[in-house]
């Protein structure tokens, strides 16, 4: 793209959110997003990275009508807890109307802008969850 200029750093920033990485801990065995040095359960170091699985389920939600800068047009903003089964994830919910979501219904994974960042605009990504298609069919 004309005039993009993303250093090293972002890019693998970008790859690490869309392939929606996790930690998991060797010494109590579960999964945590994101993933971190230091297990948040038994603070265990030993910590590898895994792959989440990108289809879950949505446990519960907010809505927040005051947020952030730079992401204040989008405003009112849906987060949701997420239940991957090996871990839970609270993201950003998009594509749904606060008043069709429901408490156990499938979501998925997309990749999407997460912010704008500084004066140079560059647009960070990253991953947010949406309805799964079965649920409308
Ligand atoms: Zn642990």
């Amino acid at each position: 793209m004309a005039g993009e200029s993303v250093n090293v750093d972002q890019w693998r920033t970008r790859i690490y959110r869309y392939r929606l990485l996790g930690g998991r801990c060797r010494e109590c065995g579960r999964a945590f997003y994101p993933p971190l040095p230091k297990c948040p359960y038994c603070s265990s170091e030993d910590v590898e990275e895994v792959r989440l699985p990108r289809q879950g389920k949505l446990v519960s939600y907010t809505i927040l009508y005051s947020v952030e800068e730079g992401a204040r047009r989008e405003s009112p903003v849906i987060v949701g807890l997420v239940d991957l089964g090996v871990a839970r994830v609270v993201s950003e919910i998009v594509d749904a109307e606060p008043g069709t979501l429901k408490s156990g219904m499938a979501v998925e994974a997309v990749f999407r802008r997460l912010y704008e960042e500084g004066d140079e605009g560059v647009i960070v990504y990253g991953v947010k969850f949406r309805p799964a298609p079965e649920n409308t069919s």
